[in-house]
């Protein structure tokens, strides 16, 4: 083995029964990190400066100590976490609320695209053709929520995203699908692609109701709420896996992903409700609607609950993606005093609920016109 002359100068002289204990003395106790000397061998230091043998036990690690070089190549991977942590997180518009988010807008886009083809395929035997009554009015309504969203976007985010931008969640139209179901539901999908379920309407009973619910589902997109969801997942995925390397049997992991769902993607999902909750009251508040509409479709929702109406079961709220019907009315409480203000602002609304009502006479005469008035909800 060849040694730099640097190593022969701190070698110690020692006298260790002859010259050829040293080298091999020094390469063993590198490797194993202890001395390899018996403890009765006779040693003499007497020509060794103290001071250089000190600076030799310095280079060695001492026992159990974890090598330098380790924290070095452990903190590569940290370094770069903390930075792609920092480089996604944001934050969301109105509620400031910082979230990670690692998907881009476009491809959010794609997804809503992609699903919503699935969905029309899905329910194509159910989805009320577009001249519908009811269709009419989901379009009409959401269309005003819709320019709010926009207006609401130039002024809440940051980044430059106006509406105008391609990858904000406000430049493309909105889709309105309405299908015969007797659920009581509505979701939006990325690229603003509402859908309604006609069992929605014996809670939303007029265009306020409507707006309520609309702007709650465009919030959803304002926020990009999705993303946020993907992303997440696709952590815990890369959790999971890297779980599978020291532990193969998947115990860790079987046990680790309900513990998370429980803890994390639960609240979290609820997080967002009650977000969408709030920018959906500021977007129909914007938009002109009464923004106490959305306290009287949840306190019907829970009326019903109460009576053991169909579909009325609920799981406990720390089981369920959505907060009780309780906590989002004491919630919409707190933020009712914001958003009456933008309703009554100047008074800009009054002359905007006079088109309302307008419109809504002019749809009603042509929906005359095209059918007979129907006997059960007429949302015109
Ligand atoms: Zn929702």
């Amino acid at each position: 083995m060849m040694m730099s002359s640097g190593s022969r100068r701190i070698l110690p002289t020692m006298v260790v029964n002859g010259a050829w204990h040293r080298p091999l003395c020094k390469t063993s106790t590198f490797r194993v990190g202890r001395s390899c000397l018996p403890s009765s061998t006779p040693v003499s230091f007497s020509r060794l400066p103290v001071s250089k043998f000190s600076t030799r036990a310095k280079l060695r690690p001492p026992s159990g100590q974890i090598p330098t070089y380790v924290y070095l190549i452990a903190a590569v991977p940290t370094a770069g976490s903390v930075y792609v942590y920092f480089r996604y997180l944001e934050e969301v518009p109105l509620t400031h609320r910082k979230r990670w988010i690692a998907t881009s807008s476009e491809w959010e886009a794609q997804l809503g695209d992609q699903e919503y083809r699935n969905l029309l395929q899905q329910f194509r035997k159910d989805i009320l053709p577009p001249d519908h009554r009811a269709s009419i009015t989901v379009r009409r309504v959401g269309n005003r929520i819709f320019k709010a969203a926009q207006e609401f976007s130039k002024e809440h985010m940051k980044d430059g995203s106006s509406s105008s931008s391609s990858s904000s969640p406000c430049a493309t139209r909105p889709t309105f699908t309405v299908v015969r179901s007797d659920m009581a539901n509505a979701f939006v999908l990325p690229n603003n692609h509402v859908f309604v379920m006609t069992g929605l309407f014996q809670f939303a009973r007029d265009e306020d109701d409507l707006a309520a619910v609309l702007g709650h589902e465009m919030a959803h997109n304002l926020a990009r709420h999705v993303g946020e969801k993907v992303s997440g997942n696709a952590v815990m995925g890369v959790l999971v896996r890297l779980s599978l390397l020291w532990d193969p049997s998947g115990l860790f992991a079987s046990i680790f992903l309900p513990t998370a769902n429980l803890l994390r993607e639960l609240p979290h999902s609820r997080i967002q409700e009650l977000e969408a909750d709030q920018i959906g009251m500021h977007l129909a508040a914007m938009a002109c609607y009464d923004p106490q509409a959305a306290k009287r479709v949840f306190t019907r929702m829970k009326q019903q609950q109460q009576q053991g109406g169909k579909n009325s079961r609920q799981p406990p709220e720390f089981l369920s993606t959505h907060p009780s019907h309780d906590s989002r009315i004491h919630k919409m409480d707190d933020w009712l005093p914001g958003t009456k203000r933008i309703y009554g602002q100047f008074g800009r609304c009054e002359h905007v609920r006079d088109e309302m009502a307008t419109a809504r006479r002019i749809a009603a005469q042509r929906a005359n016109q095209r059918e007979p008035p129907r006997a059960t909800y007429n949302p015109c």
